[in-house]
């Protein structure tokens, strides 16, 4: 599917609390398989699939979608391209030159004898929004492609409820991936993701929230970096004053002096930014801020 929509068809249907096994296919529909492969034939038409939607069974419009990711297995080639049509390089190239990315062993072989750690990560991940469509390849309110490194094994992304069954959709895995996505791809890699998906209905978020072993993350795109960092910054201050009660003027000094305003990507059609606070330091407060 190219399209979260509340009106696409469940693939599968499945309790609050169930484990959901996806298979992803990469950003580019796994059309660009061998080195002699022609980006000519490529049809780009397909970029940014996800698989689902999964319909969760009590899901309603105002409730919260828990998505805990388990695990995520890449296979064993990823992919990455550079271009003149996207990047924030792109004025460097001419066309589009594809790379591939041998993963053995731990290690993404981004050129001869350089390896980077493989640190696998879910680019698409969203349920379907109340009105139109949004294109997979597209961050919002929804989720969708908010391509946030955080969005990794152990983490749990929170997502606003806009149709009744969420409509969870997930593509787009990373073998690893640096904040920004300068170049508009990440190692791009088919896989396999193990999630549990449970329905919340104690939590209000008009945004995705992202939660690690190490933080809580406010995540928010925007048509700028600006906008965006501004956004994630008023849901985290929102949070924590819904949450555990605190001012703005507490809340602001918290987050002033613990947390990271931080870069998500600055590629995809709109610009994603987060607000990161240690889960460390919000537990002082003795309340559950999720
Ligand atoms: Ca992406
Ligand atoms: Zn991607």
């Amino acid at each position: 599917m190219f399209a979260l929509a509340a009106d696409a068809p469940p693939a599968t249907r499945v309790p609050s609390g169930a484990q959901v096994e996806l298979e992803t296919a990469d950003c580019f529909s796994d059309q660009i398989r061998h080195s002699d492969d022609r980006l000519a034939a490529v049809d780009w038409e397909k970029i940014n699939p996800a698989t689902g939607p999964v319909f969760v069974e009590d899901a309603q419009p105002g409730d919260v979608l828990a998505v805990h990711v388990e695990r995520i297995e890449v296979a064993g080639q990823g992919v990455m391209a550079v271009s003149d049509g996207f990047g924030v390089l792109a004025e460097r190239f001419r066309g589009t030159e594809i790379r591939l990315v041998p993963i053995v062993g731990g290690q993404a072989r981004i050129a001869e004898g350089v390896d980077v750690p493989v640190d696998p990560m879910i680019g698409v991940l969203g349920v379907a929004p109340a009105g139109a469509a949004v294109p997979t390849g597209t961050p919002g309110s929804h989720g969708g492609n908010m391509d946030t490194r955080l969005i990794a094994e152990g983490a749990t992304v929170y997502l606003p409820v806009s149709v009744p069954g969420a409509l969870l959709a997930v593509g787009d895995l990373h073998a690893a991936m640096g904040d920004g996505e300068i170049c508009g791809t990440g190692v791009e890699v088919a896989g396999r993701v193990t999630l549990r998906v449970t329905v919340r209905r104690d939590l209000q978020i008009v945004n995705p929230v992202v939660e690690t072993p190490k933080v809580v993350a406010t995540v928010a795109s925007a048509s700028t970096l600006d906008e965006a960092a501004t956004l994630a910054t008023r849901d985290m201050a929102d949070l924590l004053g819904t949450r555990l009660g605190l001012s703005s003027a507490a809340a602001t000094v918290l987050m002033s002096a613990a947390g990271d305003l931080q870069v998500s990507q600055v590629v995809d059609p709109l610009k994603t930014a987060r607000f990161a606070l240690p889960k460390s330091v919000v537990s002082q407060y003795g309340r559950a801020l999720l």
